[in-house]
């Protein structure tokens, strides 16, 4: 298993609104997010969405539900955006290009971990 694989187990807490923007460390600003993500999101707080060239602020789970702005492909190892926000939020965190992320998914699925039911 290579470095980059053996950090996604471990989580970061990451900031919604970064501190460099004025983002606070009360608990609604942070989130837990893996390294991958979290190191693609670093201090953006928006991102395009390809379908209409808007900029929108990308998802916010302490406020937004995943469900409206996301689902999963059918076999279980990339996320869709459905919303301009979600389409802004896969894109800027590339929740559906990375090779590691996606293969990692591919054993959550075979191990039954994966989809989640909700
Ligand atoms: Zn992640």
């Amino acid at each position: 298993m290579s470095p980059q694989r053996l950090v996604m187990a471990r989580l970061e807490i990451e900031h919604i609104i970064p501190i460099s923007k004025n983002g606070s460390n009360d608990e609604s600003n942070l989130w837990l997010a893996c390294p991958l993500c979290n190191g693609y999101k670093c201090d953006k707080t928006t991102g395009v969405d390809a379908e209409t060239g808007e900029t929108v602020k990308l998802f916010n789970p302490r406020t937004q539900v995943w469900s409206e702005h996301f689902y999963w492909s059918d076999d279980g190892v990339r996320i869709v955006g459905k919303t301009a926000t979600g389409r802004a939020t896969v894109a800027a965190l590339h929740l559906s290009e990375d090779a590691d992320a996606l293969e990692v998914r591919s054993y959550w699925v075979l191990a039954g971990w994966h989809l989640p039911e909700d």
